[in-house]
């Protein structure tokens, strides 16, 4: 997707442009991002300008196959990212990084580490890098087919979600169960009011 920095000006332009899977894969460098989206990607974004800055926000939008981080069992995440973006002429600027040089001189552009702000370079900005970034920022962490997904048993490998198994269940005692434990030990060994003159008492100094 290309910007035509001319065309913009201070009131809003509503662009919208759409990602083929294979438009993903050709540029990720990251194979599971590629195998993993299963319909075109959309992107909406509204872009003017601020004196001789541009400012983009947007949304991206598409759906993912991914495996749960608990259950492995695959599932569909869909993702809606919201992105925003403010870009200075880079004038005669070089970016100190060589990746930058290279972005800058071949896309017109090149982010700042936030992804949300840079520079821009010519007449026209070509913005694939960046949403495919704003497209890989929008996936989760650890994938989950759902908020309450109980996994499988480590002892046997039952999927919880869909039966219950017979191994014994030794959770970890609750860390707010040692919690409370400890409250009433030091209720029991405080005086219900120290008063100011006795609190450093039963330290050790
Ligand atoms: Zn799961
Ligand atoms: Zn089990």
């Amino acid at each position: 997707m290309q910007l035509i920095v001319d065309r913009l000006t201070e009131d809003p332009t509503e662009l919208t442009f759409e990602g083929s899977p294979d438009w993903l894969r050709e540029l990720s460098d990251d194979s599971e991002l590629g195998a993993a989206v299963v319909s075109p990607l959309q992107f909406v974004l509204r872009a003017h300008t601020i004196g001789a800055d541009l400012y983009l926000e947007g949304e991206a939008l598409g759906s993912f196959d991914l495996a749960c981080g608990r259950c492995l069992k695959r599932y569909r995440q869909p993702v809606r990212e919201p992105f925003r973006l403010v870009l200075e002429p880079a004038g005669s600027r070089i970016p100190a990084d060589p990746e930058g040089a290279v972005s800058l001189a071949r896309d017109g552009l090149v982010l700042s580490d936030e992804l949300e702000a840079g520079w821009f370079r010519g007449p026209e900005v070509q913005l694939d890098h960046f949403l495919q970034e704003v497209v890989a920022a929008g996936l989760p962490f650890t994938p989950l087919c759902r908020e309450d997904c109980a996994g499988l048993c480590p002892s046997c490998g039952t999927d919880r979600n869909l039966e219950a198994c017979d191994c014994r269940q030794e959770r970890p005692p609750s860390p707010f169960a040692a919690l409370a434990g400890l409250r009433d030990e030091l209720a029991r060994k405080a005086p219900a009011d120290p008063g100011p003159g006795r609190r450093g008492e039963g330290e050790e100094t």
